[in-house]
């Protein structure tokens, strides 16, 4: 991967919560009852791409002008159309260690849940696991652990180079391992780096302090302040691809998102760059835990959608991620609102994918909300949207990561290298692995995009499947 040096040395003081509490129930106050009018005008702005101030986001997030809101879908798949053109990347979750000392009130894998069955995966196992995502056809995979002794960031490192390190047939090779894990200082944070990770992600959960801290019941996640500055600490370590997220259902959705914003103009100001990704996991019901049950601030669809589609507007050049937590129909409808990535065919327990059952109760995160295997997350994704499922790691490998990569986006360089390496590491994905209906269908939908191309572009990625076809794999611009 090639280097490039971020655009500042983060300046910040770990011990100031720029989380502003009466700030932001200022903002959802004011804009309570917000005029038509004033909802167009934001509307219109957004429109020009250049993102939204956290007022402008509050103003939409209280709208309840239900013909308004079908314009705030329009605008974000204008948005997301313009930038992202209609690829969708592709990734799984791969658990490789439910062990943890922390107490969180709506994860399974709390401390206090003497009912679940742990485990943390050897290298064999976890080499066997990742040999069976990539006869799926997975290229990138999202590392999950549980916050633990075990999984301190040596034993991380050694994972994921395991990881790397395997081969299939055909050209079977993981190209980028994002991970969510608990967060390290900055020296533990460089370690992790040599590991070529791609995104670091960690959520907080809720940015409401007084709700965090009676949600966090022991362990060292229970210090808020550590987890908010995670990343400023990630991005000081060299990591320049964050990604950030909410969990909500825990605390008011208007603050989380309005606190979702606040984080990702801090990381700006602080360190030049923004969040590479932001994911809005809603809670599930999870064994041993009450509140995930019936959570205190659930929140229903058409909200759902409606922070999506603001979150697009206000942060367009950011990455949005939906997971298999939610259910196809759901997700279908999320992607043209502006989501980037998804997660497909995901287990949520550590040696899941080589096990026949599809859930474990007594070992898995969380209950799932879409039960499709990869290939079938695929068909669909042609037959009902005309996305192009991508399998793309170029920009990371080509070091367009950080700043610089918000640089190309900014400029709408992305679409010159996302659609064509879509459209090839598709067709690797269809020539090694697909079923004879998504290859057919697949294949179809990547001859409508070439013929979309300009001439030169066209020729240039024809030369790529070609030489794909021929038996070539990883090839990207
Ligand atoms: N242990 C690390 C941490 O807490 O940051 C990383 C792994 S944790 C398994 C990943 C994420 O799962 C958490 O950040 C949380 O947002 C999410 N999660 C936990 N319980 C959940 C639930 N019941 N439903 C949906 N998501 C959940
Ligand atoms: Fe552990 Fe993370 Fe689950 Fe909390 S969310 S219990 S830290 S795995």
């Amino acid at each position: 991967m090639s280097a490039h040096p971020p655009l500042k040395t983060p300046q910040y003081d770990p011990t100031v919560n720029f989380i502003n509490d009466q700030a932001i129930w200022q903002m959802i106050d004011e804009a309570s009852a917000p005029t038509k009018e004033q909802v167009i005008a934001i509307l219109n702005k957004a429109r020009l791409c250049e993102g939204l101030t956290m007022q402008e986001a509050a103003i939409l997030l209280q709208n309840q002008d239900k013909e308004v809101d079908q314009e705030l879908f329009k605008v974000a798949r204008e948005i997301k159309d313009t930038i992202y053109g209609n690829r969708i990347v592709l990734f799984a979750p791969m658990y490789i260690s439910n062990h943890c000392a922390n107490s969180c009130s709506y994860c399974a894998f709390n401390a206090d849940n003497h009912e679940l069955k742990r485990k943390t995966l050897k290298q064999d196992e976890i080499r066997k696991e990742v040999e069976v995502l990539q006869r799926m056809g997975h290229k990138r995979i999202l590392a999950v652990y549980g916050e633990h002794p075990r999984n301190n960031v040596d034993a991380i490192v050694e994972s994921i180079k395991t990881m790397y390190s395997v081969r299939t047939d055909k050209g079977g090779e993981i190209r980028r391992i994002n991970v969510n894990c608990a967060p390290f200082d900055v020296a533990d944070f460089k370690t992790l780096k040599t590991a070529e990770i791609g995104t670091y992600q960690c959520f907080q959960e809720t940015y409401h302090q007084q709700t965090y801290e009676s949600v966090h019941l022991k362990g060292k996640k229970k210090d808020y302040l550590y987890r908010l500055y995670a990343m400023h600490r990630a991005m000081e370590a060299g990591i320049d691809d964050v990604g950030i997220g909410a969990l909500f259902g825990l605390y008011d959705y208007r603050y989380e998102l309005l606190a979702l914003l606040a984080h990702t103009f801090q990381l700006e100001q602080d360190c030049g760059v923004g969040p590479h990704t932001i994911s809005f996991p809603r809670i599930e019901p999870a064994q041993g835990s009450e509140i995930s049950e019936a959570p205190p601030y659930a929140i229903d669809d058409e909200r759902f959608k409606r922070i999506i589609a603001i979150v697009r507007l206000a942060v367009p050049y950011t990455g949005l991620i939906i997971s298999t937590r939610e259910t196809a129909a759901l997700r279908k409808e999320l992607l043209s609102l502006g989501v980037s990535q998804i997660s497909a065919g995901s287990r949520t327990y550590p040696g899941a994918y080589q096990d026949a059952q599809i859930e474990q109760i007594d070992a898995q995160q969380f209950t799932l909300g879409d039960h499709r295997s990869l290939d079938q997350t695929i068909l669909d994704l042609v037959n009902d949207s005309e996305s192009v499922p991508s399998f793309c790691t170029g920009c990371y490998r080509k070091g367009r990561t950080g700043d610089h990569f918000m640089g190309l986006a900014k400029q709408q360089f992305i679409s010159k290298f996302c659609q064509p390496n879509a459209l090839i590491t598709f067709r690797e994905y269809l020539n090694d692995y697909a079923s004879e209906e998504t290859r057919a269908a697949g294949n179809q939908l990547i001859q409508q995009e070439l013929d979309k191309l300009s001439p030169s572009r066209r020729k240039n990625v024809i030369a790529c499947i070609d030489k794909t076809d021929e038996g070539q794999r990883d090839i990207y611009l």
